[in-house]
């Protein structure tokens, strides 16, 4: 008797892209990739991965057809190899947990790989110093999946306790006011000379553009800011970091000056 045809095994990896630069990703990033027959993601991050796309069917999506993505990448693991991209990490503000979920209601069982990526945060940090060096906290201003008055709650109770705050799409034509809130709630608890890096399109191959200044003088690069910015808000400790004249970017110290001479 012949052996029953079994279907291929296939597999999910869902992959953190990091900022832009492929120099960026990791090399497991790059190898999955590599190894994979099916590649489904948002066209501007899939732009950046074509020298390494030859070959493979590529899906491109579009914002807001997350679920649909999600859905189509595990009928597609079922029986072959797929990776689903993510810009930044998968695992934050990623597709890693929509796939998750949508994997987990199916019930199928297929074998799955997250893949970490360099998210917006550190990309953002790296070009402007050392603004996140201990503690620091991440909110996302997008009120289209978290009611305004969650996020509000979350930046008041972030700002209280004085570590720096990353804001993740801090604007956007459909939201242009949260970042003026998230600004206004920022000063309840922090002086106006507190240091404020607004990084846009960090890491990215098309150059990115930074701008350092203060909490009370924001409002003057209001234009700045949009969808592919990061904005820092340095903490209580943070300060401007120069060389020269020149303003840098932003130091948080860790704190090694309470128990060093340097
Ligand atoms: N998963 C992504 C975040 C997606 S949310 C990550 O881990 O980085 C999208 C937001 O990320 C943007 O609105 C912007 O605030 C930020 N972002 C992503 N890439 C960026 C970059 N290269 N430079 C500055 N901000 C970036």
């Amino acid at each position: 008797m012949p052996s029953p045809v079994k279907p291929p095994a296939g597999r999910l990896a869902i992959v953190g892209i990091g900022p832009g630069k492929r120099e960026h990703m990791t090399a497991r990033a790059l190898k999955v990739i590599a190894g994979s027959e099916y590649v489904i993601g948002n066209d501007s991050y899939l732009d950046p991965l074509l020298p390494v796309l030859t070959g493979k069917t590529v899906i491109r999506s579009s914002m807001g057809k997350e679920v649909e993505r999600a859905t189509q990448a595990i009928e597609l693991a079922r029986s072959h190899a797929v990776a689903i991209i993510s810009g930044g990490d998968a695992g934050v503000y990623g597709m890693a947990s929509i796939v998750l979920e949508v994997l987990e209601h199916t019930g199928a069982e297929i074998d799955v790989e997250v893949i970490p990526g360099v998210t917006a945060a550190n990309a953002a940090a790296s070009v402007v110093g050392s603004p996140l060096s201990g503690d620091f906290a991440v909110i996302s201003l997008s009120d289209l999946l978290t009611p305004l008055e969650e996020i509000e709650r979350r930046l008041d109770a972030v700002f209280s306790v004085r570590i720096p705050v990353v804001l993740y799409n801090p604007k956007s034509r459909g939201r242009p006011h949260n970042f003026a809130i998230a600004v206004e709630h920022a000063r309840r608890h922090l002086s106006g000379d507190t240091p404020l890096a607004i990084v846009k399109n960090a890491l990215r191959d098309d150059g990115g553009e930074v701008i350092i200044t203060t909490l009370c003088e924001v409002e003057t690069y209001n234009d700045a800011i949009d969808m592919h910015t990061t904005v820092i808000i340095g903490g209580g400790e943070s300060r401007i970091w120069r060389m020269g004249e020149d303003v840098k970017g932003i130091i948080t110290p860790r704190g090694y000056h309470h128990k060093y001479v340097y």
